[in-house]
């Protein structure tokens, strides 16, 4: 795939802005002109708006995308908008919006996905494709790929976190391995983040901009309304433009890489001693699953079960405790040892089921 970018490539962070939704044209207007003073690359507002419930705001439908094109001639701003079906995306190209959006609800849909590729047949438009609702990376790139088959080549993508059920401190868990996946999958696509859906908060929206930045993402995309607390959809999360403004000169932007010769030395001394100590990691871990295998035979033998919860707390219990001491947070020690653990149980149970052995 010949992915093009979206963006100017000199520019970074590409910085996309405004209102969660289109509430009026003095609303969009007054976003648009203290957006469009501090040189933003691209206006953001929903004109249809995906809810999850009936009954709520849904969206001030074409009606808003005249005030979209006045932002473009009044201000020069490019702008975009999010498209979900065929109807949006031929009222859209009327109204000469610059860039479109998938949104989350789209894109874990390819019933969706294909109706809006489909409408774009043809059509030299470049679309942005945000993450779908739930961590599956397969479907954010089916959906991408649906898209490039239909002949679009600048397509962008945006990290808007993952719907959670638990308690977290965020609207949208970033799981941030999976837009890096995604970009070993597409290494030349510009890489958005979405930080607002992430948060759903105000006082949280910086930290993952920054934490973004700090991945080599490209850019974000931020909520920004004139009177955030009186906004029609996402109130909690959306901020003035003065707040924004103080939020991108706070970034801090990094680099992919640089040409200095102390710091490549540095670089590559500390990484060589990270696969040294990657490759001691998986040698050990190798050992382990050896002595998990010969528990499995002396289970086989006594017709013990596998699992044996006890001991497994007790592991459990004591490595949080021996990881705080390596300052090693307590997430990390769960997941990992979970995971290590079900290696475990999966040798065992090779061993304790194997076929054509005499159970002695
Ligand atoms: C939005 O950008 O306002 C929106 C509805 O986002 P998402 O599709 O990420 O929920
Ligand atoms: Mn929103």
């Amino acid at each position: 795939m010949d992915i093009k970018p979206i963006f100017d490539k000199k520019k970074r962070p590409i910085i996309i802005a405004g209102p969660c939704s289109a509430e009026s044209e003095e609303q969009v207007m007054t976003a648009a002109r203290a957006l469009a003073a501090q040189n933003i690359d691209l206006f953001r507002s929903g004109i249809w708006k995906p809810r999850t419930r009936p009954n709520c705001f849904e969206g001030v439908g074409s009606v808003g995308l005249g005030w979209l094109r006045q932002v473009k001639e009044e201000t020069g701003l490019k702008v975009t908008t999010e498209v979900a079906k065929r109807d949006h995306v031929l009222e859209v190209l009327k109204y000469g919006i610059d860039v479109l959006w998938l949104g989350a609800r789209t894109t874990v849909n390819p019933f969706s996905v294909q109706e809006v590729a489909d409408a774009l047949q043809g059509v030299d438009i470049p679309v942005m494709i945000k993450n779908p609702i739930n961590p599956d990376l397969k479907l954010w790139m089916g959906a991408i790929e649906r898209i490039y088959k239909a002949g679009i080549t600048r397509i962008g993508v945006i990290h808007r976190g993952f719907s959670y059920h638990g308690d977290s401190n965020y609207r949208n868990v970033p799981r941030w391995q999976i837009p890096i996946e995604l970009k070993r999958h597409f290494p030349d696509i510009e890489l958005i983040c979405d930080n607002s859906h992430i948060c759903g908060r105000r006082d949280t929206l910086e930290k993952v901009a920054q934490e973004a930045l700090d991945l080599n993402f490209d850019g974000i995309m931020t909520e920004v309304h004139p009177t955030p607390d009186e906004a029609w959809s996402d109130a909690a999360q959306q901020i003035t433009p003065a707040v924004f403004k103080g939020l991108v000169d706070n970034l801090m932007v990094r680099h992919a890489s640089s040409d200095d010769a102390a710091f490549k030395h540095s670089l590559g001394h500390l990484r060589g001693q990270i696969d040294e100590i990657d490759n001691e990691i998986l040698n050990l871990l190798g050992a382990r699953m050896q002595a998990a295998d010969k528990i499995g035979e002396y289970k086989r033998h006594n017709n013990i079960s596998i699992l044996q919860p006890v001991r497994w707390n007790e592991i459990l219990e004591k490595a949080v405790v021996k990881g705080q001491k390596q300052n090693l947070s307590e997430d990390f020690i769960k997941v990992f040892l979970k995971a290590v653990h079900q290696e475990s149980i999966n040798h065992q149970g090779k061993v304790m089921n194997q076929k054509g052995v005499v159970s002695d």
